[in-house]
């Protein structure tokens, strides 16, 4: 099983240094620090574990890929971010989500209101639902930039119609309802909404999956360009890996609602570790191979009910021996700048040493 994602090409080398450093920040330098997040939904059917221990942490003016498969948590855990997840069935278990010094998990309703779509704000998957269809766009950028900042009702229409500008939809188009507008320019008026109030952190969700493939790739461009401009931190929350190296500089990949693998952008391109990740990369099409079949990961992402004992991964993985199927792999750092991986391969405690087709990192 070689790793062979030299088809990926990473153009995003230095991107933290593109965006100035924004001045809000927590102590330890960390603009989000989310540590041993636990997030659960009680149901009739029995508990669904869907969040598990996440940590995760953010500076300021970078950008994050969240990776992994559909059911990993990745959006669960964005709306846990953004306060957003309905208790019940949900509930945040344990942990803590500190943004800027204070636990978001600690903090009121009503302050929540401050933070969302001032603070942080969120770009969901599919624009059409996330947009109110009986309101025009100039009037639902304005009722967000309205509710967030001491500004007439005039004030706030030209700043949208400023916001419209930026995304490039034209004045003359403000007036119209969603159902006008064509997929791609509709996620830019979300696109639009979510940076009126200039946050200091965007969680896109999936923002192109929705878009056919031109549009992805001009939304995406813009999405780059605005980070900068804006000095915006973000968390993309994606399964490309593709998206991955156009816009982020830290990845972390998710399973079964943990981070099993995270580091810098190279780290995980040139010297990824954990099995999943390996095998996610080499599922991806290589148009310089003339293969019958395209790789992929055996069997499917665990059950939120019944997650396996061990390490979540054991029922998939090509590796597994039989203390994965009884023991955690707990985080263990690797060569890089901050490349850490749960895996017992690493830890020097399988009879493996060959991963990926190469001698293990160990
Ligand atoms: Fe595979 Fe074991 Fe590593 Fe889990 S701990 S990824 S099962 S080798």
């Amino acid at each position: 099983m070689a790793i062979d994602n030299e088809q990926l090409t990473i153009d995003n080398e230095g991107a933290v240094d593109d965006a100035a450093a924004l001045s809000e920040q927590g102590d330890d330098g960390f603009l989000l620090d989310i540590r041993n997040l636990v997030v659960k939904f009680h149901t009739d059917d029995g508990v669904v574990h869907a969040v598990n221990g996440l940590d995760l942490s953010l500076k300021p003016g970078e950008t994050l890929g969240l990776v992994g498969e559909t059911g990993a948590g990745k959006t669960t855990s964005a709306l846990a971010i953004m306060g957003l997840i309905d208790c019940p069935p949900g509930r945040l278990h344990s942990g803590e989500i500190i943004y800027k010094d204070r636990d978001l998990m600690k903090i009121k309703e009503d302050e929540y209101l401050h933070i969302r779509g001032r603070e942080i704000s969120m770009i969901f998957q599919d624009p059409m639902t996330a947009l109110n269809p009986i309101m025009t766009v100039v009037d639902q950028i304005s009722e967000v930039i309205e509710n967030h900042q001491k500004v007439s009702a005039k004030e706030a229409e030209a700043r949208a119609i400023e916001m419209l500008n930026i995304v490039r939809i034209p004045a003359e188009r403000a007036k119209e309802y969603p159902h006008q507008f064509s997929g791609g320019m509709r996620q830019r008026v979300v696109i639009a909404i979510a940076l009126a109030c200039n946050p200091s952190l965007l969680i896109a969700d999936e923002p192109t999956t929705a878009l056919d493939v031109t549009i992805q790739a001009q939304v995406l461009r813009m999405m780059k360009d605005l980070r900068s401009k804006f000095n915006t931190s973000m968390i993309m929350i994606t399964h490309d890996f593709g998206i991955v190296a156009e816009t982020c500089d830290h990845v972390a990949i998710m399973y079964a609602g943990e981070i099993v693998e995270s580091g810098t952008l190279k780290d995980i391109f040139k010297s990824a570790a954990h099995p999943y990740t390996i095998g996610l990369f080499n599922a991806i099409p290589n148009l310089e191979k003339d293969i019958e079949f395209l790789y992929q990961i055996e069997g499917l992402m665990p059950d939120p009910m019944d997650l396996p004992d061990g390490c979540p991964f054991s029922p998939r993985c090509a590796y597994a021996e039989e203390m994965c199927h009884t023991q955690k792999p707990e985080k263990l750092a690797l060569p890089g700048e901050g490349h850490m991986v749960k895996c017992h391969i690493h830890a020097g405690q399988l009879a493996t040493k060959e991963i990926g087709g190469r001698e293990a990192a160990i």
